[in-house]
Formats: structure tokens, C-alpha cells, sequence
């Protein structure tokens, strides 16, 4: 998918949030954006997606030539995006195995219930995830990393074009981190056109999903862009480092 960000200004009741933030990803690119907590990261998943709290003053969120400004969030879902949460919330009465179900139906892609069934279970083993999960209502009582593991089984299912993953690590053990990893890296060789923006503070993600181009945001736009080399260049010297050492000079 083929997404452009343009100019982008964001604001919510009272405080603006991002300042002209400019980003593109071509179709089959994996990105990075990475800083420390408050920059602004996880409002531009939500921006991305719709959320209604969150008001575009300027700019435009472009995908496939199509400006989407003013789509819903189900509108833009259905184009085949996909945010997977920082923090998943938890949906009483519904059941995950119905949601996906629903989510397919209703964006035009019915499947049999049998076939639904044995797609939905065969993912759901190999995310060494306990198929009870399935009949149980959304979220409700699971851990951090079931929670996680949960989202990804949606993204196996929904087969999105675009895959925004907002803090992937956070909640899951070293050990599901890599099977979830091992999941998407298998999804997107099968689906080489998928885009995919990582967002993230830890760079302990992009050892599994390696992302070809490393952004650094910092009070709501990107004020560095880079390689993998970026990434490391994070991990190895901090943020405020990192922006001093390629000749910015901070303003505090
Ligand atoms: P990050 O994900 O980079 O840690 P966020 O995007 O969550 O940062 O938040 C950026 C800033 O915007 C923070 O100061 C946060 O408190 C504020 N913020 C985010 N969402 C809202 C909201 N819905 N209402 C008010 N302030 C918000
Ligand atoms: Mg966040």
C-alpha cells in the first residue's frame, strides 16, 4: 500500500500534538519511528486510523492516491489498514472468533464457516496460542502478550495492506515476541506488497522485523531519518545523543 503524510498538524481538544509531520511509504516498505515517550507516536497510529479525539488542522493522510481525512475508522479499515494497539481493550460478549468473522463480513470478504473455522484455528496453533482464546469474549481476562497475540491473529485473518504495530513489545516475553515476529516476517514474504510502520521507543523490535528506513520523532515531527544504522546509532547513545550528535542543537 502506498502511503503519503503530508504537512500533517494534529491537535486534540487543547493541545497540539503533531507539527507538520511528513512521511511516505512505498508499497512492501518497512519503516521505523522511533522516540522516547510524549512525542507523539501513538497519536499518529490513532490519527492514521480515524480515532475521532484526535482533529487534522493542516495537511492530508494519502493512501493509494485516495485522500482519507474524513473516512471513518471502519472506511479506512476496509481499504486494509490495520493498527495493532499498544494497549488492546477488551470487548465483553463478543467472542474472537465472532469479531473476525464480523470484520470479514462486513468489509465484503464472506468465507464458510468451515474454512473460516480450520484458517482461524490452523493460525491461531501457530501462534502457540490456546484455541479456547477463540470462544472466549474479547480480551477479556487475558495477559499482556495473549492480548498481543490476539491482534496478530487478526492481522493473519484480515490480511491488511498496510500494518501499523504501536509498541508491539510491550507486554510480550522474549519468547512470544519471536514467534509473533516469526508470524508477520512469514506474512509479509507471502504478501511482499504490504507496508508496514513500526512504532517504537525499544530498538529490541527491530532485531526481529527489520525495517529498511528509521525515523526519530521529536516533539511531534521527524527530526532525523536514517537506515538500520539509525536504529543502532539509538540504541548505542539515546535520543537527545543521537539528535546532538548529527549537528541539531536541542532547545529545551
Ligand atoms: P507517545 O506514544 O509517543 O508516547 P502519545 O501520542 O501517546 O505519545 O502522546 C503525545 C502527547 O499528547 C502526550 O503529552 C499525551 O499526554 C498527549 N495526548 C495524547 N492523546 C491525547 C488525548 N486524547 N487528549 C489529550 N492529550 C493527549
Ligand atoms: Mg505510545
Amino acid at each position: 500500500m502506498n502511503i503519503e503524510i503530508k504537512k500533517l498538524f494534529v491537535k486534540t481538544e487543547d493541545k497540539e500534538i503533531l507539527k507538520d509531520f511528513n512521511l511516505k511509504i512505498n508499497p512492501g516498505e518497512v519503516h521505523a519511528i522511533m522516540g522516547p515517550n510524549g512525542v507523539g507516536k501513538s497519536t499518529l497510529s490513532k490519527v492514521l486510523m480515524g480515532y475521532p479525539d484526535y482533529y487534522i488542522e493542516k495537511g492530508e493522510i494519502i493512501v493509494d492516491n485516495k485522500k482519507i481525512n474524513d473516512l471513518a475508522i471502519d472506511e479506512r479499515s476496509h481499504l486494509g489498514m490495520f493498527l495493532v494497539y499498544q494497549n488492546p481493550i477488551n470487548i465483553e460478549g463478543v467472542t474472537t472468533s465472532e469479531l473476525i468473522k464480523a470484520s470479514l463480513d462486513n468489509g465484503g470478504r464472506h468465507k464458510g464457516l468451515y474454512e473460516y473455522i480450520l484458517e482461524l484455528e490452523k493460525n491461531t496453533e501457530e501462534l502457540d496460542f490456546d484455541k479456547d482464546m477463540l470462544h472466549r469474549s474479547f480480551n477479556v481476562g487475558f495477559s499482556g502478550g495473549e492480548r498481543k497475540k490476539n491482534e496478530i491473529l487478526q492481522v493473519l485473518m484480515l490480511k491488511p495492506k498496510f500494518i501499523i504495530l504501536d509498541e508491539l513489545d510491550s507486554g510480550l516475553d522474549v519468547d512470544s515476541l519471536k514467534i509473533v515476529a516469526e508470524k508477520l516476517n512469514q506474512y509479509l514474504e507471502e504478501n511482499p506488497s504490504t507496508s508496514v510502520l513500526i512504532i517504537t521507543h525499544y530498538t529490541r523490535i527491530l532485531d526481529y522485523i527489520k525495517p529498511e528506513f528509521v525515523h526519530m520523532m521529536k516533539n511531534g515531527t521527524i527530526s532525523q531519518s536514517g537506515d538500520f544504522k539509525l536504529a543502532k546509532l539509538i540504541e548505542k547513545n539515546g535520543y537527545k545523543e543521537t539528535f546532538e550528535l548529527e549537528g541539531n542543537e536541542t532547545h529545551e
